[in-house]
């Protein structure tokens, strides 16, 4: 490793050395053009002879020999003008003859400090050209090594990292135990004839663990770990990128058994067609590393692991056998893995004794191991900030809100009626989920504003993880999110700019129930839109023709009318729960799914004595 930086840190020097030659040199061609110009004066140049001419005939002021320059120029006066007249040096005395003859001021300029400086910049100039000969032939390379591979390799002995460090990816892992096997003992295999994988592609969203996974296979097979990402090839020059590629290689076979890491692949791995948009550089890149996987000699034990989360995008030449041909797919961990992650990070934390990692594993549903192990780590401060010495479920259940929502804004002081908005807007949410059968639970429901842009929300705590939606239940889902415009429509006299995000929500969601879901009679089981990238925003685009998209639009805005119609009447039917609740929540700020539920119970208590003990 040192090694390496050390090649990195010469290369960079050399850069530097070189900019400074070039601004160097530019400042004393600058320096030069305007001295020379100074002393050439206005009236350009002259023959010796004519200058003599000049200062034996007209009124001249003053002389001036330069000896620095070998310049002599003549300050004359022209019908009350001034005007200098400069000329080489040829015979000086022939001047002086004239000058003493004629009585006339002279003087001679000696190497002034502006000459100085330029001596110096010569001699600095110099002093780099030297210099830079010199490490050009100690090994640099012309042009400070360019095209070596001074790409941000990282190359660590040991990781440190173990497969007892990643959680939660147990089908990933199990894939890999076979690749560690292999770097063991690469030998065994080739003795066989066993062709040997070359690489693998870990794919999946950021922040599952991917870099966390390849680490820990080299860990565990106690190679070194070269770790780099896609973007660091592609640089400004065409075939740079190729060179180092080609390098990297070349290094890595030296140090096999290794791993190497490409992070981001498909910085440079992008189709070639041109779908994504061609670029030379990136495909000669591409080119190289092609090549070179398919020319290493694998039974060294050279490993290549890339991670990408837009596999979509990548060259189908990059996954063909033989190459990166193993696809382990690393996604976000469901409840029980999310139990795992937050075991492994909060092995090293002071957990007090209520805490209950399920109950936090089920709060996170969609959260990847990096935000679990933000979380942790957000809980361990709230608790030294509380001087306490142990994490509680509290602070774990408030640093969740701070990696979801962000951190309370308390200095963000609403006005009354706004915080009245923000309370019946959430409340409604809240209570068109309880009331309608089938919705998750109430958890939360605070107005306090949040550093992430929201004012006010509600939390929904699953009882268990559900990895399959009926229509029934997503038709519930409309209707809850629709409910917090529903309750300020039926409480205030006009509507506010709180719903945005519902309503995105809402519009998104009844429009996959029509396009991918076949969840809609008018347009049937047909597949009229596809999901482009999986990982990571998961957009859709529309496959179907104008017609039908007119028609998703009126169908999907119609279901949208249908479950408005049913939040309103939910909550106009439940006047009182609502004023309670909010009235409740504009005093408290926060209000618990236990107050929610005991507030709603009470009420419907007394309307109806014989009412289902839950509402
Ligand atoms: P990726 O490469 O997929 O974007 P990383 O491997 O860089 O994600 O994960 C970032 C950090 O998140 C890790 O260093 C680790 O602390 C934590 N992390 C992510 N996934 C897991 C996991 N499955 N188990 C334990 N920790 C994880």
């Amino acid at each position: 490793m040192d090694n390496k930086n050390d090649k990195n840190n010469k290369n960079k020097n050399n850069k530097n050395i070189l900019i400074i030659l070039l601004f160097g040199m530019a400042v004393l061609a600058a320096f030069s053009f305007f001295s020379r110009n100074l002393f050439a004066g206005r009236a350009g140049s002259i023959t010796y002879n004519e200058f003599l001419e000049i200062i034996k005939t007209k009124e001249v002021e003053e002389v001036v020999f330069n000896e620095m320059y070998n310049r002599i120029s003549a300050e004359v006066k022209e019908e009350g003008r001034e005007v200098i007249y400069s000329t080489a040096i040829v015979d000086k005395d022939a001047a002086l003859d004239i000058i003493k003859d004629r009585n006339i001021k002279y003087s001679g300029t000696v190497v002034s400090s502006s000459s100085w400086i330029s001596i110096a910049l010569y001699a600095i100039f110099a002093g780099v050209m030297l210099y830079w000969m010199f490490s050009m032939r100690s090994g640099g390379g012309l042009l400070g090594g360019l095209g070596k591979s001074n790409a941000k390799v990282y190359v660590q002995k040991e990781t440190g990292v173990s497969f007892a460090d990643v959680a939660g990816q147990d089908e990933a892992m199990e894939s890999l135990v076979e690749i560690v096997e292999f770097l063991h003992n690469p030998g065994r295999y080739a003795e066989i004839g066993a062709k040997l994988p070359k690489g693998a592609l870990l794919v999946g969203p950021p922040g599952t663990g991917k870099t966390l996974l390849a680490k820990a296979v080299a860990g565990e097979a106690k190679v070194p770990f070269f770790s780099l990402a896609g973007s660091d090839f592609v640089e400004m020059f065409v075939g740079m990128g190729a060179s180092r590629v080609r390098s990297l290689f070349k290094e890595a076979q030296q140090m096999a058994p290794c791993i190497v890491f490409i992070d981001e692949i498909d910085a440079i791995g992008k189709s070639r067609d041109s779908r994504y948009g061609g670029n030379d550089e990136r495909e000669q890149t591409l080119n190289a590393l092609l090549a070179e996987m398919d020319g290493f000699d694998s039974s060294k034990g050279v490993f290549i692991l890339a991670a990408t989360n837009r596999p979509e995008v990548l060259d189908p030449a990059l996954q063909r056998p033989g190459r990166l041909d193993r696809r382990i797919i690393v996604d976000k961990p469901d409840v029980k893995g999310r139990v795992a992650v937050l075991k492994v990070h909060g092995k090293n934390v002071n957990m007090g004794e209520d805490v209950d990692f399920q109950e936090i594993a089920l709060a996170t549903s969609g959260a990847v191991g990096s935000d679990l192990a933000n979380m942790i780590n957000e809980a361990a401060i709230l608790a030294v900030k509380k001087n306490r010495n142990y994490v509680t479920q509290a602070d774990l259940l408030e640093s969740v809100e701070v990696v979801i929502a962000g951190k309370e804004k308390k200095d963000r002081v609403m006005n009354e009626k706004e915080k009245r908005t923000v309370a019946y807007h959430e409340v409604g949410h809240a209570l068109a989920a309880a009331l309608q059968k089938g919705s998750e639970p109430v958890q939360k429901i605070t107005i306090v504003p949040r550093t992430m842009g929201s004012l006010g929300y509600v939390m929904q705590t699953p009882e268990e993880e559900r990895y399959l939606m009926t229509q029934a239940e997503l038709e519930t889902e409309l209707v809850t999110l629709l409910a917090g415009r529903a309750s300020e429509a039926l409480f205030f006299e006009s509507v506010s700019t709180g719903a945005a995000n519902d309503i995105e929500k809402a519009t998104q969601l009844a429009r996959s129930m029509v396009t991918r879901f076949g969840m809609s009679k008018e347009l049937g089981l047909m597949g009229l839109e596809t999901v482009t990238d999986e990982y990571l925003t998961a957009r859709t685009v529309m496959n179907c023709s104008d017609q039908t998209a007119a028609r998703v639009d009126q169908v999907v805005k119609e279901m949208l009318d249908q479950a408005y119609g049913k939040a309103k009447a939910l909550l106009s039917e439940n006047r009182e729960a609502m004023e309670k609740i909010a009235a409740f929540l504009i005093e408290k700020e926060t209000i618990t799914g236990k107050e929610f539920m005991k507030i709603l119970q009470e009420i419907k208590g007394e309307e109806d004595p014989s009412c289902h003990p839950e509402l």
